[in-house]
Order: C-alpha cells, then structure tokens, then sequence
C-alpha cells in the first residue's frame, strides 16, 4: 500500500536491519527498542490492524507466530512477549499489522 512505511520497508525502499523473511512475512529489529531484543514480525499482505483481521486473511497470524517461535528457539528465546497495539489508544502508531517481539529483561503486568 502506497504510503505505508512498512510496506516500504517489505519493498526495501525503507531499509531495516533483517531477522527473516519467507514468502508471507517479513520480520526486522525495530527503530526504537524497548527491550534488550526487540523486533517486529509484519505479514506481506497490507492488513490495516489487528481489527481487520478477518476469517479471509487470519492465516498469515498464525504463520507469523509460528515464525515468532521458530526465530526465538533459534536466537535461544526462552521467555519474550508479544504484543500488538491496536488503534490510536492502544499505542499504535504504525498502521500495517505488526507484532512486537520483546526479550531480555524483566516485564511488568499489567502492560502500561
Ligand atoms: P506501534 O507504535 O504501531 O505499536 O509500533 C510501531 C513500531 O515501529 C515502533 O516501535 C517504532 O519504533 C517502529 N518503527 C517506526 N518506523 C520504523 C522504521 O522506519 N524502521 C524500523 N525498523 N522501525 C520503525
Ligand atoms: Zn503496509
């Protein structure tokens, strides 16, 4: 989608520093960290926010948490936490799906 920073950063308009990449989903370290290990793993497919998940393109979910697994087992993982804001209120400021994977040091709950 034109004007998407993170469908940029798929096409490699916008570079990033690469974790993985396959056919469905792209995951790089984020800009701004928040943890000792934080990345985002985004599908390919311009899926607005978690709201637009629907039974069409749910799929792509589940691969990328199965790709959030099998990147934390290879990086030696063992706890991390994953989150999507959703909407202005929740924090989101990028508006293409995207999980935050953070790791390496104690978390707090409830969230902020
Ligand atoms: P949100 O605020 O929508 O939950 O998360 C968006 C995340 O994208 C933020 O953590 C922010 O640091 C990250 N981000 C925004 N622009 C860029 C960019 O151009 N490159 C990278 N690597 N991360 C970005
Ligand atoms: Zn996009």
């Amino acid at each position: 989608m034109s004007g998407c920073i993170f469908c940029k950063i798929i096409s490699g308009e916008i570079p990033s520093k690469k974790v993985y990449e396959d056919d469905q989903c792209y995951a790089f370290y984020d800009l701004d960290p928040q943890a000792p290990t934080h990345f985002l793993v985004i599908p390919k497919t311009h899926i607005e926010s978690a709201l637009a998940i629907d039974e069409e393109n749910s799929a792509v979910v589940g691969h990328c948490y199965a790709v959030i697994a099998k990147i934390a087992r290879e990086k030696g993982l063992e706890s991390y936490r994953v989150v999507t804001n959703c909407g202005l209120q929740a924090g989101q400021s990028v508006f293409h799906l995207h999980f935050h994977v953070l790791a390496g040091r104690d978390m707090t709950w409830p969230p902020g």
